[in-house]
């Protein structure tokens, strides 16, 4: 199995309920976002730059807090969930107010990406599950359907209406990525939003009633215009921005010349696997999935 970032780790055991009264010394991880950053402890900044182009600056190290389970926080939080426990430590997610005041000397908020190898793996991992449980807590307050406030049910991860039964589960977005091959070259191309000069492979969401190779095949010949087959699982990664599942595929170029389609790619190309553009960065797993192929295509050639 491939270790990608965000997976959960080994020594984690998700669970729902708290634990019982926990003694007045019980230890706890806490991960405590406000909006999309977390609360860390901060070493001195790095001089060593981010491989990703969406991260400025980065500390040289930085640490989840562990704090005292009945010394919590300095502001009330606006919700908290337990996830589990991570080498038999509870570990907690709590959201702070808009409005919370800053944090103590030597915390911080930071972004995921710039907490990406800077934070122990592990804790980066818990880190992407507990900013997607506390979105979807979030949103999901008042029941969908009939408008009544939800209450969290009991033994497992879900909030359900008291007046019509819905449940609601925390959702996955599905979505696939495809790198497709021809010869000696790989096809790439860039989204508008993308940082200047990135190319990655092709992505896009799986639709009710679709298959995820119907889903590959669809996105390539809608984004490039290209037709492929051949596909091939490579690895999946959990991807918490918000709250996708990403599946990585590599396929064969069959037929089609390169039409970017418009709005959404920006440029596509077929790049040689000896001269490539700038890449996404290692946190992802369009990185691994364009590195594993380049690897595998230089050693053919
Ligand atoms: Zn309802």
């Amino acid at each position: 199995m491939l270790k990608m970032p965000f997976m959960t780790p080994l020594q984690f055991e998700a669970g729902v309920a708290a634990p019982e009264a926990p003694g007045p010394d019980a230890q706890a991880h806490w991960f405590v976002f406000k909006g999309d950053r977390l609360l860390v402890e901060l070493g001195p900044p790095s001089p060593r730059p981010s491989d990703d182009p969406r991260v400025a600056a980065r500390a040289s190290w930085a640490k989840i807090p562990l704090l005292n389970n009945n010394n919590l926080l300095w502001f009330e939080p606006a919700r908290t969930l337990y996830l589990g426990r991570l080498a038999g430590t509870a570990c907690w997610a709590a959201e702070a107010p808009a409005d919370a005041p800053g944090p103590p000397a030597g915390l911080g908020w930071e972004g995921l990406r710039a907490l990406f190898t800077v934070l122990e793996d592990a804790h980066f991992a818990l880190a992407g599950r507990a900013v997607q449980l506390l979105d979807w807590d979030r949103g999901h307050r008042y029941c969908g359907r009939c408008g009544t406030p939800t209450e969290a049910k009991s033994g497992e991860r879900a909030r359900a209406c008291p007046a019509c039964k819905l449940a609601v589960y925390p959702r996955i977005s599905p979505a696939v990525m495809a790198l497709v091959r021809r010869e000696s070259e790989i096809l790439l191309g860039r989204s508008p939003h993308f940082p200047p000069g990135m190319y990655s492979a092709l992505a896009g969401f799986v639709e009710p009633g679709e298959t995820l190779e119907q889903c590959l095949a669809r996105e390539v010949e809608e984004e490039v215009g290209v037709q492929v087959s051949r596909i091939r699982y490579f690895a999946s990664q959990p991807w918490p921005f918000p709250n996708s599942l990403m599946i990585a595929f590599v396929c064969d170029w069959v037929s089609g010349e390169i039409r970017p389609q418009a709005g959404e790619i920006e440029a596509a190309n077929w790049f040689n696997v000896l001269h490539l553009p700038k890449l996404p960065s290692n946190i992802s797993i369009a990185r691994r999935l364009i590195d594993a192929v380049v690897e595998e295509m230089r050693g053919a050639a």
